[in-house]
């Protein structure tokens, strides 16, 4: 049994301990059990804001009730729509944005993030994020579609500007079955106009 080195999300938490104020407005892109909503909203306090968003009724519905019994629901939004359009529903910036890919553990294991759609949603993240802002995910290739996920996901930041954005990629290099992966984005602080 590891005690520090246990799951690559153990290190995002890390991060997001200095990263997420009290009273910060954030977003976790995939709801899913609601764990990561749970955790999210207790670190941006009474005053802050969780979006959340999943394109399964039954996700959100349980996450619902995980975050009534915490009495955590009033500083969280479900949305019932992709990630891709979070857009559409976010007006402020924010300071996290949180991805945890593939499928609702315990649901219906067709019902996958795709490429596609997670591209357009780390476009718009990337827009939404404020300077030192992070934007966290976490990656699964065990999966028929996940290994094309994960390919496109780091094409994509690995050719962001280094001088708008640092990207980081963690991953367990000694682990059989696929363990999940984890790219962490950090949008800098820029003191000219911004091109991307
Ligand atoms: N973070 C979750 C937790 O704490 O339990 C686990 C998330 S689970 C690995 C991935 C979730 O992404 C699934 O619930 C799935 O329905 C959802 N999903 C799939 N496509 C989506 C999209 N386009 N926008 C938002 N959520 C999506």
């Amino acid at each position: 049994k590891a005690k520090y080195l246990t799951k690559v999300t153990d290190l995002t938490k890390i991060i997001l301990e200095n990263a997420i104020k009290e009273g910060d407005i954030v977003v976790d892109a995939t709801v899913g059990n609601g764990y990561d909503t749970e955790y999210l909203a207790k670190k941006v306090g009474e005053r802050g804001k969780v979006y959340g968003f999943d394109i399964q009724k039954i996700a959100l519905d349980k996450t619902k009730e995980r975050l009534q019994k915490n009495d955590l629901l009033e500083r969280v939004s479900l949305i019932l729509d992709g990630h891709e359009n979070m857009d559409k529903y976010i007006k402020e910036e924010v300071s996290c944005i949180y991805f945890n890919l593939g499928y609702l553990p315990r649901g219906d294991h067709k019902l996958i993030t795709k490429a596609e759609t997670t591209i357009l949603a780390l476009e718009k993240s990337l827009k939404l994020l404020k300077s030192y802002g992070i934007i966290s995910i976490a990656l699964y290739t065990g999966h028929e579609g996940g290994l094309e996920e994960k390919d496109a996901v780091e094409e994509f930041l690995a050719n962001l500007d280094q001088n708008y954005y640092n990207v980081l990629k963690c991953n367990f290099i000694n682990q059989k079955n696929n363990p999940p992966q984890l790219v962490l984005v950090e949008k800098k602080m820029v003191f000219k106009e911004r091109q991307i």
